[in-house]
């Protein structure tokens, strides 16, 4: 029987790990960062997405030789200009991955603006062999101006998608998915992995 296929996700976030594994079933075995021993934070020091991710990607492709697929979210708000985009995690000064604050500083720069409009983009950058691809997956939707719902992480209690009057953080995991930036660029990625 042939050895199944491994490939890397350059990532350590459990939840999107597990996201992944449960799509692609036993056909590949997806490895995280900690199965492959590195234990290094990459560095994500690119100005978009899309360089973020394929660092990353390359990283692991040419300190481990696997092949890997890696992504990056940002969220875009129209009235921002695009911000917080790539610097999503870290909008609140001093603090990363600090969901309140980031929530806290994006709602004040939003006081008094009338459009609300923003979207999720997720970039997936793929290596496969020698060959590099990337795809993106985008949810529009608006930035209210409180908090609604408990679930989920994120701006997800700020952000309502133009498909539904909930929230992310009011919708379960699998009806967030099923619409979401990060869920759309996953299904484009099983199209082009080749399994
Ligand atoms: P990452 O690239 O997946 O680490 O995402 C960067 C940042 O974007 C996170 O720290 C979150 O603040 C935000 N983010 C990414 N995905 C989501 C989501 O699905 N809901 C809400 N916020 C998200």
């Amino acid at each position: 029987m042939a050895e199944t296929k491994k490939i890397v996700f350059a990532t350590n976030n459990a939840h999107k790990l597990e996201e992944i594994r449960r799509i692609v079933g036993d056909s590949l075995a997806v490895l995280s960062l900690s199965d492959i021993g590195c234990n290094v934070d990459i560095p994500e020091n690119e100005d978009t997405l899309e360089g973020n991710a394929m660092a990353k990607a390359r990283y692991v492709k040419e300190h481990y030789g696997y092949d890997c697929f890696a992504d990056d979210t940002g969220l875009e708000v129209e009235a921002l200009g695009g911000a917080p985009g790539v610097h999503s995690a870290r909008y609140a000064p001093g603090t990363s991955h600090d969901s309140q604050a980031n929530m806290a500083r994006l709602l004040q720069e939003m006081k008094g603006e009338e459009n609300r409009r923003a979207r999720f983009r997720t970039v997936i950058a793929l290596i496969q062999g020698s060959e590099e691809t990337m795809v993106e997956g985008i949810v529009e939707g608006d930035i209210l101006t409180e908090q609604q719902g408990e679930s989920g992480f994120g701006y997800d209690p700020i952000f309502r998608p133009i498909e539904s009057d909930l929230t992310f953080a009011q919708m379960s995991a699998d009806e967030k998915n099923l619409i979401s930036h990060r869920g759309r660029a996953t299904a484009k990625l099983l199209k082009i992995l080749k399994i």
